[in-house]
């Protein structure tokens, strides 16, 4: 017996893809509830409801989160950086406007958290429809807010920060300059010299495409650089997603388990209990790539 399913574009989101990437796939969300729709100086924005995944952030046309897995996504990108470097005070966050790196960041004992995303309108639309990404975290005293390209931001500071965590959208519209060896090059002279900046990237499936460049670029630049896996089912394909790590000095992949593991009791204290998904062991686990991946 076959079974037929028809695809309404009123009832199924379908994925865009861009250039040169996803040309063979792309991935269909059931549309539950439509929450928000509109149009910024810079992208459209779309949140809708999908069985299984709950709330889904679109820009571009491109999923940035959904409820379901967003925790994996948020707490990686966060505390693999924070939790790598012996000390951090001073931590840059660059994109992010839905406030998920903002919200683990303030778990942290830093003193000062810049924020800086280019689209004021994605913050407003994330703090209403999606209260539950950031919990408040965008009123944390610690936080500076700052609407305006990250990478000018980068070119104003020299050794200022101790982490950089860039939660862009993808290489495509106003996330395409946070993907080049300019902008790289600055990240590496904005931060102080124990220094740690983590990107996120694209799936495993954009190796040759995504992967494999943006590690050579950062090689040229950084003294450690290592790719960073998590699984992330909303994401493209459903395919394992990639972050790049890379370090002035500290050497990223050596650290274990039995250094990581004080540092997130000292510093986190209760706060660890509510983690989902990061551990100690899944921090070290994250770096180990298989055969096919190793740079
Ligand atoms: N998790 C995400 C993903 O799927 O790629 C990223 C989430 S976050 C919503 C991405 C943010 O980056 C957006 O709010 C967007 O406005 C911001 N952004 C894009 N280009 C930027 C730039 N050049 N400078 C600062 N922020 C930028």
């Amino acid at each position: 017996m076959s079974s037929q399913i028809s695809f309404s574009r009123r009832e199924w989101f379908f994925e865009t893809s861009f250039p040169g990437v996803r040309r063979c796939k792309t991935d269909a969300f059931r549309i539950a509830k439509e929450i928000y729709k509109g149009r910024t100086e810079f992208q459209d924005i779309y949140i809708f409801e999908s069985p299984g995944f709950g709330r889904i952030l679109a820009l571009d046309g491109i999923v940035q989160l959904s409820e379901s897995d967003e925790f994996i996504y948020h707490e990686v990108i966060t505390h693999i950086p924070l939790l790598s470097h012996p000390h951090p005070k001073r931590l840059l966050v660059i994109g992010g406007g839905d406030g998920g790196v903002l919200r683990e960041a303030v778990k942290h004992p830093l003193t000062e958290i810049y924020f800086v995303d280019i689209d004021k309108e994605v913050v407003g639309v994330a703090k209403r429809y999606l209260s539950f990404i950031s919990k408040g975290a965008f009123n944390d005293p610690r936080v500076k807010i700052f609407f305006e390209d990250g990478r000018n931001v980068i070119q104003r500071h020299k050794n200022f920060f101790d982490v950089i965590i860039v939660d862009s959208t993808d290489p495509v519209g106003p996330g395409k300059v946070l993907f080049q060896k300019d902008f790289y090059r600055m990240v590496q002279q904005a931060l102080t010299p124990q220094g740690i900046a983590v990107f996120q990237l694209g799936p495993f499936l954009d190796f040759d495409l995504i992967v494999k460049p943006t590690a050579k670029k950062l090689k040229d630049l950084f003294s450690s650089v290592a790719p960073v896996r998590l699984p992330m089912p909303s994401y493209s394909c459903g395919c394992e997603y990639c972050f790049m790590i890379a370090s002035k000095k500290i050497k990223l992949s050596s650290l274990d388990a039995s250094t990581i593991a004080p540092r997130l009791a000292q510093r986190l204290k209760k706060k660890a209990q509510g983690l989902r998904y990061y551990t100690p062991a899944i921090h070290c686990a994250s770096m180990i790539m298989p055969k096919m991946w190793q740079l």
